[in-house]
């Protein structure tokens, strides 16, 4: 057998982590057993489905590395197959049509209420005659196909994360509506558990791997492939991603959407690395991996039942390994576009030769891609202002002298090629003053920094003698002492 599963989102809104996270278990568990993952986009709730967020949603999953094997396929595009499900099902009498206005339904639900029972359909509508109907199409009613659930049934099924499940199908809500009000004899709009059965069945999906929250729509699900004489796929059910209170991540919890994500500045790798132990724990208790790493070892008896917790430091912290590893040239792409947005003004082409090694200086303090914006400031205007340690440094004595040989040094021009040559000429400097290599340092950094913290010394300097920046800068350092 060929395992066959699929991620099935509805493009109701922007690719959610957890749509990605179920994406990801999906990914790995198709890639882990030689199998193929399937994209279908569930769009036949034409209200709420927008083109926009289909888009979203297909460059998010390219974005994380979600490569699929076949689809995307749209239900909106299937509708037909459906509508002849629904004929199947009324021919052999598993589904009926019900003629119930809105306002009846209501009665009843309030009637229920009253009576301090939960809210549900009582399939009075089961057994219409023929002449019953006439009448109510008579009437102009419309009338919705409702798929007949056995009150006495027991559902179970092995879940693969759960283990054992079992729901009684008295608890599913009575007969349950697979098609939208039509009228004349007509199948409306079928919804979405017949449409997922009938895809599942039609696309030989044999694990079914989704979030926790569809276990009920699971009960219903097997009854209708009992209904249409299909094998049943394997059930798993993820567990929930949970903010730090312990409740379901939504959008009131700030973050939740791939893009954002992105715009905070986590690389994908360090993205999915970390959906990845959003409820899986690899067997060596690795962290750090690469999806396909991860393939070879994913498994649903290492998945959890109780909720993951989002653990916002956590990612960070996966996010800064995988930074800090990029070769200076992909870290430099990534950075970018937040210089850009910074107002930073480089050229690409002439100014590579201090770009890199200024992505190599700052990549090893990331944690998120932004944080560049900060770690990089001291290298791309001219004359920085003096922070008031700064300012203390260059009143202490000797102070003065040394930045005045430094200047002297770049006039005689001094090779600052490497950090090597800018440890020479501070010994150098710290000799020829008999001052102590500390202070040399010290001075140096609060005259060609502008701060007393900051990324290493001697690396900046060679960026900034590089860029013809230095001498202004120990100038306007020898300017303070002087005012
Ligand atoms: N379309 C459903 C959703 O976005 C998923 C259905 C399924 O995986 O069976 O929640």
């Amino acid at each position: 057998m060929t395992v066959r599963v699929r991620l099935a989102p509805s493009p109701t809104g922007n690719l959610h982590i957890g749509t990605a996270r179920t994406a990801v278990f999906n990914w790995l568990f198709a890639r882990h057993e030689g199998g193929q993952f399937i994209l279908r986009i569930e769009d036949t709730d034409e209200e709420r489905s927008r083109p926009e967020y289909t888009e979203n949603i297909l460059t998010g999953l390219k974005w994380l590395g979600m490569t699929w094997d076949e689809g995307p396929f749209f239900q909106s595009q299937r509708l037909d197959l459906y509508r002849e499900a629904i004929q199947k099902l009324l021919d052999q009498g598993s589904a009926y049509r019900a003629y119930d206005t809105p306002e009846e339904l209501e009665a009843m639900r309030e009637a229920q209420k009253a009576k301090g029972q939960a809210p549900r359909y009582d399939n009075r509508h089961r057994n219409l005659t023929d002449e019953q109907q006439a009448a109510f199409e008579a009437e102009g009613r419309t009338a919705v196909i409702r798929f007949k659930i056995d009150d006495d049934r027991t559902l179970t099924w092995n879940d693969m994360v759960r283990g054992p499940v079992t729901w009684k199908a008295s608890d599913l809500g009575g007969d349950m509506v697979v098609a939208r009000a039509s009228a004349g004899g007509q199948i409306g709009q079928p919804l979405y558990n017949l449409a997922v059965v009938v895809d599942d069945i039609d696309m030989n999906i044999t694990h079914v791997i989704r979030g926790e929250d569809h276990i009920a729509n699971t009960a219903k699900q097997i009854l209708l492939y009992e209904a249409f004489g299909a094998t049943l796929p394997a059930f798993a059910h993820t567990p929930l991603i949970l903010n730090q209170a312990g409740q379901k991540l939504s959008k009131r919890d700030g973050v939740t959407s791939i893009f954002e994500f992105q715009k905070l500045g986590f690389t994908a790798e360090a993205l999915t690395n970390y959906m990845t132990l959003l409820g899986w724990s690899p067997p060596d208790a690795e962290e750090l991996f690469t999806l396909p790493h991860a393939a070879e070892k994913f498994g649903f008896d290492r998945v959890n039942k109780a909720g993951a917790k989002f653990d916002w430091d956590k990612l960070d912290w996966i996010n800064s390994q995988y930074l800090h590893a990029l070769p200076p040239e992909t870290l430099l792409e990534a950075i970018l576009p937040y210089w850009q947005e910074a107002g930073y003004a480089f050229d690409l082409e002439s100014d590579r030769n201090w770009l890199l090694p200024l992505a190599a200086l700052i990549g090893p303090s990331l944690t998120r891609l932004p944080d560049s914006v900060a770690q990089a400031h001291f290298f791309f205007s001219e004359i920085l202002p003096y922070s008031s340690d700064a300012k203390a440094q260059m009143q202490q004595p000797g102070a003065a002298e040394v930045v005045q040989a430094a200047v002297d040094a770049i006039a005689s021009e001094t090779s600052l090629s490497s950090p090597a040559d800018v440890k020479a000429l501070a010994d150098q400097v710290a000799k020829a003053q008999g001052v102590k290599k500390g202070l040399v340092m010290k001075t140096l950094r609060a005259a060609l920094m502008g701060d007393m913290q900051g990324p290493d010394l001697a690396e900046s300097w060679v960026i900034l003698h590089q860029r013809g920046f230095d001498v202004a800068r120990l100038k306007a350092a020898l300017g303070l002492v002087e005012g």
